[in-house]
Parts: C-alpha cells; sequence; structure tokens
C-alpha cells in the first residue's frame, strides 16, 4: 500500500506529492508543525496539539490555512488512508508560495498545509523502553525562541546526528551556565535523589511539550512532588532516574548520560510508571 499526503488541497500518493521550489518553508524554513501520536487510530492529545499550534502561527503572524474543524478532519482523513493504527500523523503550515524575497509576502498569499502519517514499530519502541536509552550532550546552540514549534530544525539535525554518531537515542542541549534545556526532539526530565520529578520551566528556552503537560497531570495524578526548574547536566548524572518525553516516543526512561550511567542503570521506577499511566490522561479524539 502506497502512503497518503494531504498537499495543499489534494490527496495524493507520497511519490506524487510534492510542494513548489518557492515555497517559503523550503527556502526559509518560514512555516511551523505539530506531530500528534496516533493509537488505536485515534489521534492523542489533538486539542492541545492544535492550541500549541494556534500559538506558532500567531507569534509568526501566518495564517490557518483553513478552520481548526476542517483541519481536523483532514488529520483524520490521512490517518484513515494511511491505514495507521499506532504512529504519527505530520503537519507543516508554512508562509506560502511566493517570488524569494526575505519579507513577507504579498497579502492574501495563500499558506501551504502538508499532512503526512505513518505506522510505528510498536514492539520495538516497548523494548526501547524497557532497556532505557542514552543521551549525549551538547551545547545549546538554537535561537532565542524555541518555544515556537518551527520547522527551522538545523540545531537539532546536528545534535541528533550527534547522539547517533556517538550510539546515543538523544542529544541534549545544554546552556552557556551547564544548564540542560531539552533534547532535540524531547523535552527532558530528571528525578532527584530525593524522589522530586524536575523539568525546565516552559520559557521561550524551551518548546512546552504536549506530554510534558500531560506528565505533568499524570505526576500530580500518582502524588509526586514536581519541580518546574532547570537543572545542570552533573544534577542529572548524579540524579535516582532520568527520561524524555515527546508524542513519538511518550515517556521514555534514560540510563546514561555521556557515557556515565544514571541510578543503577536500568530504567527507573518513576519514568516507568509515567509512561504506563500516560494515557489514562490523554485525550483521544
Ligand atoms: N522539544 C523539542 C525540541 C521537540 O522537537 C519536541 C517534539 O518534537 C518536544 C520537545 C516534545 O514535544 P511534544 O511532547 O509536544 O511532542
Amino acid at each position: 500500500m502506497s502512503r497518503i499526503a494531504y498537499v495543499n488541497g489534494r490527496y495524493l500518493p507520497l511519490a506524487q506529492a510534492s510542494v513548489n521550489i518557492e515555497d517559503r518553508g523550503y527556502q526559509f524554513s518560514d512555516g511551523v508543525y505539530e506531530v500528534c501520536e496516533v493509537r488505536g487510530g485515534r489521534l492523542i492529545d489533538e486539542r492541545r496539539h492544535m492550541a500549541r499550534l494556534a500559538f506558532s502561527l500567531s507569534e509568526l503572524r501566518i495564517a490557518m490555512p483553513m478552520s481548526e474543524a476542517a483541519l481536523s478532519a483532514v488529520l483524520h482523513e490521512v490517518v484513515r488512508r494511511n491505514r495507521v493504527r499506532w504512529g504519527i500523523v505530520y503537519l507543516q503550515i508554512g508562509r506560502g508560495v511566493a517570488r524569494r524575497d526575505h519579507a513577507f509576502p504579498p497579502a492574501g498569499t495563500a499558506p501551504s498545509l502538508v499532512v503526512t502519517a505513518r505506522n510505528m514499530d510498536f514492539a520495538a519502541a516497548e523494548a526501547m523502553a524497557e532497556n532505557g536509552v542514552a543521551v549525549v550532550s551538547v551545547p545549546e546552540s538554537r535561537w532565542a525562541r524555541v518555544d515556537i514549534k518551527s520547522v527551522s530544525l538545523l540545531p537539532n539535525v546536528l545534535a541528533k546526528q550527534a547522539a547517533r554518531e556517538q550510539g546515543a537515542r538523544e542529544a541534549w542541549f545544554v546552556d552557556s551556565e551547564g544548564r540542560v534545556t531539552e533534547g532535540s526532539s524531547s523535552n527532558a526530565w530528571i528525578v532527584t535523589r530525593d524522589g522530586k520529578v524536575v523539568t525546565r520551566q516552559a520559557d521561550h528556552g524551551i518548546l512546552k511539550g504536549i506530554t510534558r503537560t500531560v506528565v505533568i497531570a499524570a505526576i500530580a495524578g500518582q502524588g509526586l512532588k514536581l519541580e518546574e526548574r532547570a537543572f545542570t547536566l552533573k544534577e542529572a548524572q548524579e540524579a535516582r532516574e532520568a527520561f524524555i518525553t515527546s508524542a513519538s516516543q511518550i515517556v521514555l526512561p534514560v540510563v546514561k548520560i555521556d557515557g556515565k550511567p544514571v541510578g543503577n542503570g536500568a530504567p527507573g521506577l518513576v519514568a516507568t510508571a509515567l509512561r504506563r499511566d500516560f494515557h489514562l490522561h490523554a485525550e483521544a479524539s
């Protein structure tokens, strides 16, 4: 079965799905995106992802290409046409097609919309969560508005590649004061020796993950203590547990940071319980 993408009004086989070479998403990475988990064919936390999408678009002054209800219908249709049971749906909205010029295109230029979806390997993801993953640190090198979910991801691409080359799953950005901001495509968390769950405060310096928001509800549900503050790489290496969160990975235990085992070097109890309970706190649509 060939995969189907939605591109500016049409559902097309992936091989025929293409964008104009003067699409500003392509030329300037002038666009935003969202990724939702798909579980049992349903979208997880669509409402929250749509709210963050509206925020990203508004911060960049890009118009919504259609109503939220119409966009929801497209997302579900792409999931359906690709027969996604467990996987992701990806949407990207750009400032549209115009003759190349850095400044915004003429008023009325239609924003572009692309939606794709694919299945993921559930058993492989579960095995990864059971074993835990390694992360490496890289210096923070991104712009000052990473709270906007922009497709401008070059530092994230380089960070992820650095992780791959060191046999790790994820790279954690570390700011000039030695504090972890977040992963290249995930939020970063630790559990301190006295049992507090810590993640960086959601200011302009991190993407406020939807998974992060739901995990905060799960933490409250389990009666755990949460601290939203920065933590250093050293504190993470000396923590009882560490983990990462994202829509496609849910909660993934971290067992090694820069080659140093975290805690006893195995997935922690808190991360494992939060992964188990995550969907009790998430919405499905
Ligand atoms: N931080 C970054 C840089 C990301 O790219 C992502 C997800 O792609 C996240 C955090 C986690 O966000 P969410 O939980 O909404 O997937």
